[in-house]
């Protein structure tokens, strides 16, 4: 007769359940609901425009992605999707709708102008709008073909994904100027 089947035998305690399961189960799902309702926030100023209005139209259907939906609000927003060059006249207005957008919140830059500059090699041009915000994607492409943004928004998705419902970790975004 095995030992713990004697009248009296401590049997060992159940397994008990690995630690974090329901707590992960639910970072997973927030994860997946959040990735397929992006709300973007179009600050678009230049030619890179006309890309993005041709991405954001029936044929490419951003509606696949959950990601149909611009909103001109960034208290409404979660994604600032920066289109086109910024000179450093307007930067003090991109920052300032970063600012008012609420976590989480996730910033791409689309187009080789917001990405460097580009070949605006100026002392107008902002060289690269991660000197002034934090950015989470880059998109490159004078302007990007739709194939590459949406490439690009599917990594944003993946990423979103990841992040779940653990907030944006503070090393990865500079402070801002
Ligand atoms: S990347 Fe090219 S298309 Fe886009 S804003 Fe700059 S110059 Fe225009």
């Amino acid at each position: 007769m095995d030992e713990l089947e004697t009248p009296g035998a401590l049997k060992d305690p159940p397994e008990a359940s690995p630690p974090g399961v329901i707590a992960s189960r639910l970072d997973a799902a927030i994860g997946w609901a959040r990735k397929y309702s992006i709300f973007q926030y179009p600050f678009v100023t230049a030619c890179c425009g006309m890309e993005f209005m041709s991405t954001a139209g029936s044929h490419y259907d951003l509606d696949r992605f959950g990601a149909g939906f611009p909103r001109f609000s960034p208290r409404q927003a979660d994604v600032l999707m920066v289109v086109g060059t910024v000179s450093h006249k307007i930067s003090p207005i991109l920052k300032r709708i970063y600012e008012q957008m609420a976590e989480p919140k996730w910033v791409v830059a689309f187009g080789v102008c917001t990405c460097t500059g580009g070949f605006y090699d100026d002392y107008a041009t902002v060289q690269g709008i991660d000197t002034i915000i934090p950015v989470d994607l880059y998109i490159p492409g004078c302007p990007p073909r739709p194939e590459n943004v949406l490439q690009g928004l599917m990594l944003l998705q993946e990423k979103i994904q990841k992040q779940g419902n653990r907030p944006t970790p503070g090393t990865l975004r500079p402070p801002l100027r």
